[in-house]
This record gives structure tokens, C-alpha cells and sequence, in this order.
């Protein structure tokens, strides 16, 4: 079974549980947009705790079409009133542009995904600065707004813009 480890470990956390009657806003007015990268734990790095965040993940942490309408949502009726979007060291999304991560998928397992929009590029910080004018200048997020850069080398957080 391809999930039995993981129900196992849910026994474990809901046997603990202690978060009952948290409400579903953004107790501290923060949302962060950051990468799916397994080494970053986004609720730890801040100090925050369950209840606190609004977190929307995706390959990169770019801004993409579902995280502006995550945002909008979150801005309007769920708390936010700061946005971080934080882009990490030794990012997967930052080794190349998308023609070289769909060539090393098609390197991986032979899976053509050529002219899929994915978002990577070497220019991690002039992406970084995109996604955060993008949300800056966007009526509907009224937000402060900032970019960071997270060090998965020391678990320190950057503000770059
Ligand atoms: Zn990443």
C-alpha cells in the first residue's frame, strides 16, 4: 500500500491533536508564497504555528494564475494583509529556463513535457522582483508585499526587494 506509512503517521498526530476550533484566517495577516522544495518547512522558518499562514506552494515559489486567485481570496475574506514570497538557495527551478528542466525530465524518464509553462529560470532574483511587482501593482491584492530569499544552507531569510 502506497499510503500505509503515511495513515500510520496520521494516527500518530491526530492521537496528539491539540489544534481544535483554530479559526481558518490568517491569525498573524501573513501569506507566503514559496517553493515546493522538501527542505523548507514554511511555518518553522518563521516561527509561526498552525493557524497563523496562509501557505501556497508551487515549483519555484512563482506567483502563478492559482496562487494570485489563492491570494485574492486570502486578501479579501480570510486575513491576509502581508505577503511574503520567499525564493530559496540551490532552487531545482533556478538550474535552468524550461526547456532545460523539461530536458531533464525527458533525461529522468523519457516524459516529453516540452512547451509546458513551468516557470523555471536562471534568473531566480529578476523572477523574484516580477512576482512580487506583479502582486504590487495588482488592484485586487491589497497587501504589503515583499520578495525574500531563503538560505536552505542556514535556515536564514533575506529581504531582496
Ligand atoms: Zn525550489
Amino acid at each position: 500500500m502506497a499510503f500505509t506509512d503515511l495513515l500510520e503517521g496520521n494516527a500518530r498526530y491526530s492521537a496528539g491533536f491539540t489544534e481544535k476550533g483554530v479559526p481558518g484566517r490568517a491569525a498573524r495577516g501573513v501569506a507566503v508564497v514559496t517553493c515546493m522544495d522538501s527542505r523548507l518547512d514554511p511555518l518553522a522558518m518563521l516561527d509561526l504555528k498552525v493557524g497563523d499562514a496562509k501557505v501556497l506552494r508551487t515549483a519555484g515559489g512563482r506567483v502563478t494564475p492559482d496562487v494570485l486567485t489563492a491570494l485574492v481570496v486570502g486578501v479579501h475574506l480570510l486575513g491576509v494583509t502581508r505577503i511574503m514570497v520567499i525564493a530559496h538557495t540551490r532552487c531545482a527551478m533556478a538550474s535552468g529556463d524550461d526547456t532545460q528542466i523539461a530536458g531533464a525530465i525527458e533525461a529522468a524518464d523519457g516524459t516529453n513535457v516540452h512547451g509546458m509553462r513551468i516557470g523555471a529560470t536562471t534568473d531566480q532574483l529578476t523572477a523574484l522582483h516580477f512576482d512580487v511587482d506583479q502582486l504590487r501593482s495588482n488592484p485586487l491584492i491589497s497587501a504589503e508585499t515583499a520578495g525574500f530569499m531563503y538560505d536552505v544552507d542556514t535556515g536564514a531569510i533575506t529581504q531582496v526587494n
